[in-house]
């Protein structure tokens, strides 16, 4: 069957918005018509040239739509159904996958790596050339097909371009605290970035019921964003000692890096309190290193680790964030920034590239 996708093809040149050939759903996938997809920090790494991908690629693996057809072996699904994509669609046997950790499986980890789904394909084609999915997705088009596992029913009563953002962002980041770094209630917590991920860390945070949340970040209007979702203190990289002398002498409980950047990572684990945990939620781009004293965890026995995809399954995730939502504890819809049609996605590109307070969506 045919679609319209935006292909990125190199490195400063704009998305070529076009149609392509798509397979036929396979009896365990899922059709499904995008609604909205969220322009994620990772999709920006492959656009820089941060990481090499396969080219060309749809990218865009943070979206939200309803099924328009099911494949015969799947169960759950019909059509109609309002659907988020979860980008972990994994092999189901490896270790991590029986955990219940789809999102380390080293099959889908390759797949991602290899521009396809886990099974080496991508049902894509264009002029007969193969067209690479973006993270194991490649959302940035109007139909897709996806495993029925990762087509995650979204319910009654849930705009899509807000449920776009469930798919990465508030996975990522309301998993990372609720499900990784774990803050007690009354705990103080500090949130590095108020990008996408950071503010949905900031969200997490208040959920969980830290008493201060620290959110710190160079651009106003993001903190402006993060202190109207539950930040307690805002600061930019220049304040922050100051900012942290008002709250804890010594640091916070958990500190989430929502960059990934080793100054970042430095900044978080600089302000964990003694015995506190730092928890990497952003990815860097390729090849970066951390520099780390091992007196941070010896003397001062502080707690690395990261979390990635809300160190949870999505299965297992997805109905707890919904009911977060519902509840309104979880907001989504602040979190929308501006919308771009399929057409103009590469305008949508550039805006996310600029760091917008809220999520870039494009409405296919
Ligand atoms: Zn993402
Ligand atoms: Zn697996």
């Amino acid at each position: 069957m045919k679609t319209k996708a935006a292909l990125f093809r190199a490195v400063g040149q704009p998305l070529e918005v076009r149609e392509i050939e798509l397979r036929e759903p396979r009896p365990d996938e899922v059709l499904v018509r995008i609604a909205a997809v969220g322009i994620c920090g990772t999709d920006l790494h492959v656009v820089k040239g941060d990481w090499d991908r396969p080219k060309p690629m749809v990218l865009g693996h943070e979206g939200a739509g309803t099924v328009e057809a099911v494949g015969e072996a799947v169960d759950g699904l019909a059509e109609g159904d309002a659907v988020v994509l979860s980008w972990a669609p994994s092999c189901g046997r490896c270790a991590d996958c029986v955990r219940g950790r789809p999102a380390m499986c080293i099959e889908l980890q390759r797949g991602i790596a290899a521009g396809t789904l886990p099974d080496g394909t991508t049902g894509m084609e264009a002029d007969g050339e193969i067209v690479y999915r973006g993270t194991a997705t490649g959302a940035f088009t109007e139909r897709l097909t996806v495993g029925a596992d990762v087509a995650l029913p979204l319910g009654e009563g849930i705009l899509l371009e807000e449920a776009a953002l469930l798919g990465c962002a508030a996975l990522t980041g309301v998993g990372a605290v609720l499900f990784q770094g774990r803050p007690r209630p009354g705990s103080l917590v500090l949130v590095v970035g108020a990008g996408g991920v950071g503010q949905f860390c900031v969200q997490g945070a208040r959920i969980a019921g830290a008493a201060e949340i620290v959110c710190v970040d160079p651009l106003e209007s993001r903190l402006e964003q993060a202190a109207l979702l539950g930040a307690t203190r805002t600061a930019t990289p220049d304040t922050l000692k100051a900012t942290m002398r008002e709250i804890a002498r010594d640091g916070v409980d958990v500190a989430f890096d929502a960059v990934g950047d080793p100054q970042t990572t430095a900044l978080a684990l600089r302000w964990t309190r003694n015995g506190g945990r730092t928890v990497l939620v952003g990815l860097p781009a390729a090849g970066e290193r951390l520099d780390l004293d091992p007196i941070e965890f010896v003397r001062r026995e502080k707690e690395l680790t990261g979390s990635m995809y809300g160190s949870e399954d999505p299965r297992v995730s997805l109905p707890v964030l919904l009911e977060h939502v519902r509840s309104g504890a979880l907001q989504l819809a602040p979190m929308v920034g501006p919308r771009f049609s399929l057409d103009d996605v590469d305008a949508a590109v550039q805006a996310a590239l600029a760091g917008p307070p809220g999520r870039v969506i494009v409405t296919p």
